[in-house]
């Protein structure tokens, strides 16, 4: 398995034209490197829905924060094209920032609505960021279908409401949040956890879980909600940003009551300097 590696938007198209020449589905995986399980889950989603499968790796610096960690982010290409080329990933996007945001760069896509709770809140700016990078890919790779992880379930549904309201030509696949044994959801930033945070971060889903049994067996949503923030506490979570129950679909409100539709609960803490996020259907 051979796997191609480009730089530029130009070459991108040049292979994408190609393929779709030839009669070829095009599926794409954006991602920002330091490849897991996870990432590989998507790539090999893609497969089964597409001849062909491009990926992208970019450390995207307009979805991080001033104080957040994009200079500290792990970055390996040699171990993430690699991986690509083991899960049957054809092409790798690996552009420069100047490739992506060249001189003059003026344009961001925000989103109102279901970009503005949650992370929206916790991280100001970040929902434009992959808005826009996001935008920039999905135009730049022409895919017919685009693979993104539940994993990060609200960035899914802004992309979502982006490629509806902007008509942009692709279908969005939701993939299935691959994790360690204790229920940990694999990301590239657990490489940050030390050994004996490790242990604690389990917690984060395992509480969730608990929660999602209460919700099922009739318990309110504010009652579970503040369990579950007590309960990461309690564990050693420096700081809880949310642990919420939403609307699976708008990501608005639900509750006090019990939970009457469709539901997530989305959770977000740091642990040490590791910021956490999971989410699951209830
Ligand atoms: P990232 O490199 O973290 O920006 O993620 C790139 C893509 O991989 C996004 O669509 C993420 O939602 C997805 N992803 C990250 N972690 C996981 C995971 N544990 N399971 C499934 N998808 C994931």
């Amino acid at each position: 398995m051979s796997l191609q590696i480009v730089r530029t938007v130009a070459d991108l198209r040049a292979q994408v034209a190609a393929w779709k020449a030839a009669g070829e589905r095009v599926g794409f995986v954006p991602t920002m490197g330091a490849l897991h399980e996870g990432h590989l889950s998507l790539v090999r989603l893609a497969r089964t829905r597409a001849q062909r499968v491009v990926a992208s790796v970019f450390v995207n610096p307009t979805q991080f924060g001033p104080n957040e960690d994009f200079d500290a982010y792990p970055r390996d290409e040699a171990r993430d094209a690699e991986l690509l080329a083991g899960a049957g990933c054809d092409l790798l996007f690996a552009p420069t920032v100047a490739e992506m945001y060249p001189d003059g760069f003026a344009t961001t896509v925000t989103v109102t609505g279901v970009s503005e709770p949650l992370d929206g809140q916790a991280r100001p700016g970040h929902f434009a960021g992959v808005a826009t990078v996001v935008s920039k890919l999905l135009n730049q790779s022409q895919a017919h279908v685009a693979v993104f992880g539940e994993k990060d379930y609200q960035q899914l549904q802004v992309i979502r409401r982006v490629v509806r309201d902007l008509d942009l030509p692709v279908e969005i696949v939701g993939g299935p949040t691959a994790r360690a044994e204790d229920g940990l959801a694999l990301s590239s930033r657990n490489a940050y956890l030390t050994d004996a945070e490790r242990p604690i971060a389990g917690q984060l889903n395992q509480v969730m879980r608990h929660a999602i049994a209460e919700l099922n067996a009739g318990a309110r949503v504010d009652a579970v909600e503040a369990k579950a923030v007590a309960a990461l506490e309690g564990a050693g979570f420096a700081r809880i940003d949310y642990v919420e129950v939403r609307d699976a679909g708008d990501l608005s409100r639900l509750g006090p009551g019990p939970v009457d539709r469709p539901a997530r609960i989305l959770a977000a803490a740091v642990l040490g300097k590791t910021r956490l996020i999971d989410n699951m259907a209830v």
